[in-house]
C-alpha cells in the first residue's frame, strides 16, 4: 500500500552553478529541508556574470534564504539603487527616469497620475520625477533606508541593489552549502534517460561519475544542457521584436562617487549600461549586429565609460525569446536556459526568482502530474511575455531618425498585447495591471510619458479640484519630497558608514 509519503521526491539535481543554480539551491534547501539538493558545476565552462543590477523584488528573496541585507552588501560590494535613468531613448538630449516605489499619492479613487496629467496640461504640475523620492534622491546621490516618510502618507525609499554577480554567487553557495546543499565540480558529458518515460535519471560527467535524481532543474545557461539539449524542447524566437543580439561588457574603475541609480544611455543601433558597485563600474554595450560590428560597439562603450578599463571587454551573444515550456517532464529549466530577455529593465534575476517562487507553490510529486506542469508553464509564459512587452515599448516609442536601427524599432510590428495598452493609454491615460505582472501602472507611466507618448485626455474625476486646489496639491508632495531627500546622507556616505564591503558584519 502507498502513502502520499511514497510519491515525495527527495532527490534534486540542479545543473549549473551560476547566478540561476546557487539562487535555486539557496532557495530550496532553505524552504524544504527534506529534500537532498546536489548542484553540478564546470569550472571550465564558468558561468556568464554579468547579471548586476536587479529590481526591489530581490528584497524579498533575500529575506526567504535568510540572507542578512548589510551582510549580503558587504559581501557582494553592492551599492543601493532606486531606479534607472535612460539617456537619450525618445530623442537625442531626453533623459528620465524609471524611479522605483511611489510617486505622489492617489486622492480618492484616482491615482496619482491623472492629476498631474491634468496639472501638466493646466502648468501647475512640474516634472513628473519632482514627486518621486526615489527619483529626487537618486538625482542628488542621496541616499537612506527610510520605508516611509515620517508624519505623511507617503511611502519613503523602494530600494534595489547593485551588485557582483560573481560575488553574489559565491554568497549564494555559502548558504546553501551551509543549508546542507552538495557540491560536485565537473563537466557533464551525456544524459542517461528513462527509455519509457522520457524523463532524465543521471547525468554523466566526463569521469562517468553519474548524479542521479528525481527532479532535475537546468541552470546550464544559454545551453540549456537539459531542456534543450536533450528534450529539444523548442524555443520562442522574439528577435522581430528585440532585435539586439550581442552585448560587449567590460568593468572600469569608479571614477566619481557611485550612482545609487543604474544608467542606461542609448546609442546609434542599441544601448550602454553603467552600473555603480562599491569596488568597480560595470559598462556593457547591448547592440544588434545587424546594424554594427563587434569592433564598431566596442570603441563606442570604450568611448563612453567613465573610469579606467579593468579588463579586455567581453563579448556576449544572445537570442531573445524564451523556452516554449519551462518545464518539460521531470526537467524545471531557470536563468538563462529558460529565455533571455535583454538587462534594460533589469528583469532577468528577477525572472529566475520568479521561476523559484513559482516551482515552490507548484512542486511537483513524483507523478509530475500534467495540469500542475501546465499551470507552471501558463504563468511563467504570462510573466515573460508581459515583461517582454515592457522592454520592447522603450525600443518602439522612439522619435530618433538619426539610425536605421531606430526607425527600424519604430516601425516594426509589436505584440497585441503591447499594442492594445499603448493605444488605451493614448486615449486618457489609463493603463491597466493585468493580474499580477510585474510591472505596475506608475512604473508604465514614466516609461510611456518619458518615451514621449502623450494622452489625448485625463480622466474627468481629476477636475473634482479646483485649479488652486491641484496646484496646492503639488506644492505639498513636492515640498515634502524636496525636504526629506535634502536630509538623506549622500549614497557613498551611507554605505561607508552601514555596509562597505569587505568590513565584517
Ligand atoms: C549582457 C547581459 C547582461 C545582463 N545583465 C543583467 C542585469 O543587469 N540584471 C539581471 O537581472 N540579469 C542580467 N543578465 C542576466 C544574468 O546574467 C543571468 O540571468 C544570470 O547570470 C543567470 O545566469 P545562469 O545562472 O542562468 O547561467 P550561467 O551564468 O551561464 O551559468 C551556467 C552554469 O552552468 C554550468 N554548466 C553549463 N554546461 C555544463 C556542463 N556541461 N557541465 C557542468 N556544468 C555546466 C556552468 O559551469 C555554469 O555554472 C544579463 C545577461 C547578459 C547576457
Amino acid at each position: 500500500m502507498s502513502s502520499v509519503g511514497d510519491s515525495r521526491i527527495t532527490k534534486v539535481v540542479i545543473v549549473g552553478g551560476g547566478t540561476a543554480g546557487w539562487m535555486a539551491a539557496a532557495a530550496l534547501s532553505r524552504s524544504m529541508g527534506h529534500l537532498s539538493i546536489r548542484l553540478v558545476e564546470s569550472d571550465e565552462i564558468g558561468t556568464v556574470g554579468v547579471g548586476e543590477a536587479t529590481i526591489p523584488a530581490i528584497r524579498l528573496f533575500n529575506a526567504l534564504i535568510g540572507a542578512d541585507e548589510i551582510e549580503f552588501i558587504r559581501e557582494t560590494g553592492a551599492t543601493f539603487k532606486l531606479g534607472i535613468q535612460f539617456h537619450d531613448w525618445g530623442r537625442i538630449g531626453d533623459t528620465y527616469m524609471h524611479a522605483f516605489g511611489q510617486i505622489g499619492r492617489s486622492l480618492g479613487m484616482l491615482p496619482f497620475q491623472q492629476y498631474w496629467l491634468r496639472g501638466r496640461n493646466e502648468g501647475v504640475a512640474g516634472p513628473l520625477c519632482d514627486y518621486s523620492l526615489n527619483a529626487t534622491a537618486g538625482r542628488q546621490n542621496r541616499f537612506a533606508r527610510l520605508p516611509r516618510i515620517p508624519d505623511t502618507s507617503l511611502d519613503g525609499i523602494a530600494h534595489a541593489f547593485h551588485f557582483d554577480a560573481a560575488l553574489y554567487a559565491a554568497y549564494l553557495r555559502k548558504l546553501a552549502e551551509g543549508a546542507g546543499v552538495a557540491r560536485t565540480e565537473g563537466k557533464i558529458a551525456s544524459v542517461r534517460r528513462n527509455g519509457e518515460s522520457g524523463h532524465i535519471e543521471a547525468v554523466v560527467l566526463e569521469d562517468g561519475t553519474a548524479i542521479e535524481g528525481e527532479l532535475f532543474i537546468d541552470c546550464s545557461g544559454f545551453r540549456a544542457l537539459l531542456i534543450e539539449e536533450t528534450l529539444e524542447t523548442g524555443y520562442e524566437d522574439w528577435t522581430h521584436w528585440l532585435p539586439c543580439d550581442r552585448a560587449i561588457a567590460v568593468p572600469s574603475e569608479n571614477a566619481g562617487p557611485a550612482r545609487p541609480y543604474t544608467q542606461a544611455i542609448a546609442h546609434q543601433a542599441g544601448w550602454q549600461w553603467r552600473i555603480p558597485l562599491q569596488h568597480r563600474t560595470g559598462n556593457g554595450h547591448v547592440f544588434c549586429s545587424d546594424f554594427l560590428s563587434e569592433d564598431e560597439a566596442t570603441e563606442i562603450l570604450l568611448a563612453n565609460i567613465e573610469g579606467r578599463p579593468l579588463a579586455e571587454p567581453r563579448t556576449l551573444r544572445f537570442r531573445t525569446g524564451m523556452r516554449s515550456r519551462a518545464w518539460n517532464a521531470n526537467v524545471v529549466a531557470l536563468g538563462l536556459a529558460s529565455g533571455f530577455l535583454e538587462p534594460l529593465e533589469s528583469t532577468s534575476i528577477h525572472l529566475i526568482q520568479n521561476g523559484i517562487a513559482k516551482l515552490l507553490a507548484h512542486f511537483p510529486g513524483l507523478d509530475f502530474d500534467a495540469a500542475n506542469i501546465d499551470a507552471y508553464n501558463r504563468r511563467v509564459r504570462f510573466d515573460y511575455e508581459r515583461i517582454r512587452d515592457f522592454v520592447i515599448l522603450h525600443y518602439h516609442a522612439n522619435q530618433r531618425s538619426d539610425s536605421p536601427f531606430w526607425i527600424r524599432c519604430r516601425e516594426m510590428g509589436i505584440p497585441d498585447t503591447l499594442a492594445a495598452k499603448i493605444e488605451l493609454f493614448g486615449s486618457h491615460g489609463q493603463i491597466v495591471r493585468e493580474g499580477d505582472e510585474l510591472f505596475v501602472e506608475i512604473g508604465w507611466f514614466q516609461v510611456l510619458t518619458g518615451q514621449n507618448i502623450v494622452p489625448r485626455g485625463y480622466h474627468p474625476m481629476a477636475d473634482a479640484l479646483t485649479r488652486d486646489e491641484l496646484a496646492g496639491f503639488f506644492d505639498d508632495i513636492e515640498t515634502i519630497i524636496a525636504r526629506t531627500a535634502a536630509h538623506l546622507p549622500g549614497h557613498e556616505e551611507y554605505i561607508a558608514q552601514h555596509c562597505a564591503a569587505g568590513v565584517p558584519a
